[in-house]
């Protein structure tokens, strides 16, 4: 089983090469992100109450993903491995990811993480903001926000995977097919 942790800042282009890995493994996509917009959507208790710190650029307590992506787990058993995009996003989520997924004798294969440096980042979600209809892609204080929350809460989270010997950071600017290249050679390694 191939179980990866896509790890990046926001707008380091980890749902671009998730949807490129999953098309060539068979993988299932679990993105807390994509998970909280979905009980946002269907106007969830969990969802309106997430919504309320997602608008903050915050963020949503560890409680809250881990139930998620633990139900995920519960409900694809029998896949062929999982990617992880934007999760886990605090030490505390990573512990309780390995604990998880020792639970089911899995482990986490390895992290890629895609670098970035901020100003790119900004340009970025920005530029995705005028047509993904995320209101926290479209203000520019909202995005700096993120990032903040990312460089102080989710950045450790590489020295997390680095202790294990399981992290990879590679350069995220570049053409699409150039970094998919790469991260399928850490993969193939
Ligand atoms: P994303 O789509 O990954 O950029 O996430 C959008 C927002 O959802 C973040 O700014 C957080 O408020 C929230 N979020 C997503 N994943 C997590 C997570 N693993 N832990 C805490 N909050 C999260």
């Amino acid at each position: 089983m191939l179980n990866l942790v896509l790890f990046g800042p926001p707008g380091a282009g980890k749902g671009t090469q998730s949807a490129k890995l999953i098309e060539k493994y068979g993988l299932i996509h679990l993105s807390t992100g994509d998970l909280l917009r979905a009980e946002i959507s269907a106007g969830t208790t969990l969802g309106l109450e997430a919504k309320k710190l997602m608008d903050q650029g915050i963020l949503v307590p560890d409680a809250v993903v881990i139930g998620m992506i633990e139900n995920k787990l519960n409900e694809n058993k029998s896949s062929s491995g999982f990617i992880f995009d934007g999760f886990p996003r605090t030490v505390a989520q990573a512990e309780a990811l390995d604990a998880l997924l020792a639970s089911h004798s899995l482990s986490i294969t390895q992290m890629i993480a895609l670098e970035v440096a901020e100003e790119e980042l900004t340009q970025r979600l920005l530029e995705r903001g005028k047509s993904s209809g995320r209101p926290d892609d479209q203000n520019e204080s909202l995005i700096r926000k993120r990032v903040q929350e990312y460089m102080e809460k989710t950045a450790p989270v590489a020295g997390y995977y680095d202790n294990q010997g399981k992290f990879t950071g590679i350069n995220g600017v570049g053409e699409i097919e150039f970094i998919f290249g790469q991260i399928l050679s850490i993969i193939e390694k």
